[in-house]
């Protein structure tokens, strides 16, 4: 009986009166969707949607970009330059002219008492790429110091030198595509539902499609583990004990493919020697994982006609967080699981840009993956400038990790943050305080004024935000997408790039240089830069870039000529034998001997702390703690705690507790969950004074990346009045 059918009233989706959509890309991480703002008829975002047509997404976005338009007219925004000579003063408001002469005079001042490195910058992931390519013009070749960097030092930089070290040259080989093609997926402490859904909702219908095994190494039972054929639960900061065991295996059974290590690889018979101390019975004593599931695992992917690594923080934010990065290039080489479909080693970034930087911010050498070291590219990048190459330095400067320690040493006097926030992103929080304060001059270019690092400013510069500007972000494919101006700058804020302009006209050699005002004018600098590069753009301009939803790199001219429709780009680098970017064109397998060197429980401090992210949250909450429904999930910090170790404390589920450890402490609200095992505790990172009051933030020695996710902690019951009490003072921040 059809009884009432007809009586269902039919949903309703509020009309937002939107009358154009606009084109861009999602400014938060890098999977690069491609997403579309709705403007009502008073210009005024009212809407996202995802891009329907676009390869990334194909019409869908994640719950952070869901709500992207309200960003613009978001709480805590900075309106007009702010300034003050003392960190004690009030701010005064004052015009941009004001500002930037200001800044330039400190620059000047600090440079010329000091030395000209005495004054730092450290940049972000954030930004766009012709902003990027404009600061490190800026940077390297007007300002000239070599403390210059990216915030991309706490996310991506294990990558990088890992990147470096194995194939000669950052730029990750593999894309998306590679998930409908591989037949076996290992990820190295990678959470995609949580920090990448919509690559992850890309894997997971390839998997559902083709029913290939998938493989999680994580110490957590994070949502991808919920999802794995095998979750191996390893033991923090052993990931290259377990990397070398999986080669034991593979060698030990001939299962390795010895043509393609002949034809492209150096330094075999020495890596085969090390991984012979690392049987997987003697491994498993220290990575506990056993020993049949190392073999089964080594065996699976081994024996895969492809098979594909992914990894992201869990690998990168390590002590020996370059070291795994060359770990898993060394199993996916000595496999043969190098630019082929659905054979890669691709490291799943993290921030929007964070490639962009990469490519061509000069952060840690010049424009387009030209080194400092080498001479011919400082020549290259002089002549283009129209700056003497003898102004470059040989080599690169500090990273922001040791910039910090450099400020604490009086080494360091000025300090220039753009789009970064260390008060809350940066290992100890109460050094960060303290170092902050000791600087003569700082600035803070954020498009918001209420970042927890403005108090230790001086000059704060007020950046238009996100779609507010135009150019491009690269994503973690390589695939350069556009993010088209949706609306003017919020009230009296300024484009980065207007800012670095500007800025560079204080100073006479940056009169004398040519910095362009229009994105589209910059990126055919870059495009003229990237000629014969790896990172070859010349083939692509902004409306191409737009027409067919991103185009991956490289794409030259020639490949433009021959008029491909749509264009391919490089879907995959090093697709042809002994072409990676050493001399002789061959990759290194270089041999990783252990060394236990993290922080560890003990007596005084029994538990692991790990820390991760939230889908909900973007970084430091800047944007998303802002947006009511992203913050609604999670306004709280809170821990995540196992069952067994709370009743052993006689703590009970969202009881406020202290974490404390070796450097501080912290309140946070208690949730129990089989997530973590029993001697371990989970914080999100995205808080302010939170887990980074706890970290110890060791250092990787090649790429100086913080090790976020092994320290020591202990686990206080308090007095829940007067922790629900500092608890709301510190959401009030
Ligand atoms: Fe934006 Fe990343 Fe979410 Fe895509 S997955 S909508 S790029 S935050």
């Amino acid at each position: 009986m059809l009884f009432g059918r007809n009586k269902k009233n039919p949903i309703k989706i509020a009309d937002k009166g939107i009358v154009k959509w606009n084109y861009s890309t999602c400014g938060y991480c890098s999977t690069g969707c491609a997403i579309e703002i709705g403007v009502n008829e008073d210009g005024i975002p009212v809407g996202a949607r995802g891009v329907a047509g676009a390869d990334v997404n194909r019409g869908k976005l994640c719950l952070k970009g869901i709500f992207e338009h309200e960003i613009f007219e978001s709480e805590g925004r900075g309106k007009t330059p702010l300034l003050r000579d003392n960190i004690h003063d009030e701010f005064k408001e004052v015009e941009w002219d004001e500002a930037l002469s200001t800044m330039a005079s400190e620059i000047k001042r600090i440079q010329q008492t000091y030395g000209r490195d005495a004054f730092a910058i450290v940049s972000t992931g954030q930004i766009l790429t012709e902003g990027f390519y404009t600061l490190g013009k800026l940077a390297r070749g007007v300002i000239g110091t070599n403390n210059y960097d990216g915030n991309t030092t706490l996310c991506m930089a294990s990558a990088v030198s890992g990147y470096k070290r194995s194939f000669g040259s950052d730029g990750p080989p593999g894309c998306y595509e590679d998930f409908e093609n591989t037949d076996c997926l290992i990820a190295w402490g990678s959470n995609l539902p949580e920090q990448h859904p919509i690559i992850y909702w890309r894997f997971k219908e390839a998997q559902e499609k083709r029913k290939f095994p998938l493989i999680v190494v994580d110490p957590r039972v994070t949502m991808l583990a919920q999802n794995a054929d095998i979750h191996l639960p390893i033991t923090p900061g052993t990931d290259v004990v377990l990397m070398n065991a999986l080669m034991h295996v593979i060698l030990a059974e001939g299962l390795q493919d010895q043509d393609y290590i002949d034809a492209n690889t150096n330094g075999f018979e020495a890596l085969k020697a090390e991984v012979e101390n690392y049987d997987p019975m003697t491994a498993a004593k220290i990575c506990g994982i056993d020993e049949d599931t190392i073999r089964n695992v080594a065996r699976l992917y081994a024996k895969a006609d492809s098979g594909m690594n992914i990894w992201t923080m869990g690998i990168n934010q390590s002590t020996h967080g370059s070291d795994g990065v060359v770990g898993i290039n060394n199993l996916s080489l000595i496999t043969g699981n190098i630019g082929k479909p659905g054979g890669t080693s691709l490291s799943i970034t993290g921030q929007c840009n964070a490639m962009g930087t990469r490519e061509w911010s000069s952060c840690s050498g010049l424009p387009g993956y030209r080194l400092l070291e080498n001479e011919q590219d400082r020549q290259e990048i002089a002549d283009f400038w129209g700056v003497d190459p003898a102004f470059f330095p040989k080599k690169r400067g500090m990273a922001q990790t040791d910039i910090f320690p450099a400020i604490e040493a009086g080494k360091i006097k000025g300090l220039w943050l753009v789009g970064t926030n260390p008060m809350t992103s940066m290992p100890n929080t109460a050094r960060i305080r303290k170092t902050l304060e000791k600087l003569e001059c700082c600035v803070v270019q954020d498009s918001y004024v209420d970042v927890e690092t403005t108090p230790y400013a001086h000059i704060h510069l007020p950046a238009a935000i996100w779609a507010e500007k135009e150019g491009v972000f690269t994503n973690t494919e390589r695939r350069v997408n556009i993010t088209r101006k949706v609306k003017e700058p919020y009230h009296n804020s300024k484009a980065d790039l207007h800012i670095f302009n500007a800025l560079a006209q204080q100073f006479e050699q940056g009169r004398k240089m040519n910095f362009p005002d229009q994105p589209s004018e910059v990126f055919e600098e870059m495009k003229t830069l990237s000629k014969g590069r790896l990172v070859d753009i010349s083939g692509m301009s902004h409306d191409l870039i737009e027409e067919n939803r991103g185009v991956q790199w490289p794409y030259t001219e020639q490949q433009l000529k021959k008029d491909d429709k749509p264009p391919q780009g490089g879907k995959r680098l090093y697709t042809e034998t002994a072409t990676f970017r050493f001399p002789d064109g061959r990759a290194k397998l270089i041999p990783l001997p252990f060394a236990d060197n993290n922080e560890r429980p003990d007596e005084q401090f029994p538990f692991w702390l790990n820390s991760g992210r939230l889908v909900e949250h973007f970084h430091t909450r800047t944007r998303t703690g802002k947006i009511g429904n992203n913050n609604k999930y999670s306004p709280t910090p809170f821990m995540e705690m196992n069952p067994d170790a709370a009743a052993d404390l006689n703590i009970q589920h969202q009881s406020y507790v202290r974490a404390v450890s070796r450097r501080g402490d912290a309140v946070v609200m208690v949730m129990l969950t089989q997530r973590v095992p029993r001697n371990m505790v989970f914080i999100p990172f995205h808080f302010f004074d939170c887990v980074n009051r706890l970290t110890l933030g060791l250092l990787d020695p090649y790429s100086r990346q913080p090790a976020f996710k092994q320290a020591a902690v202990r686990i206080e019951p308090i007095n829940q009045e007067e922790a629900a009490r500092l608890n709301k003072a510190n959401r009030q921040f």
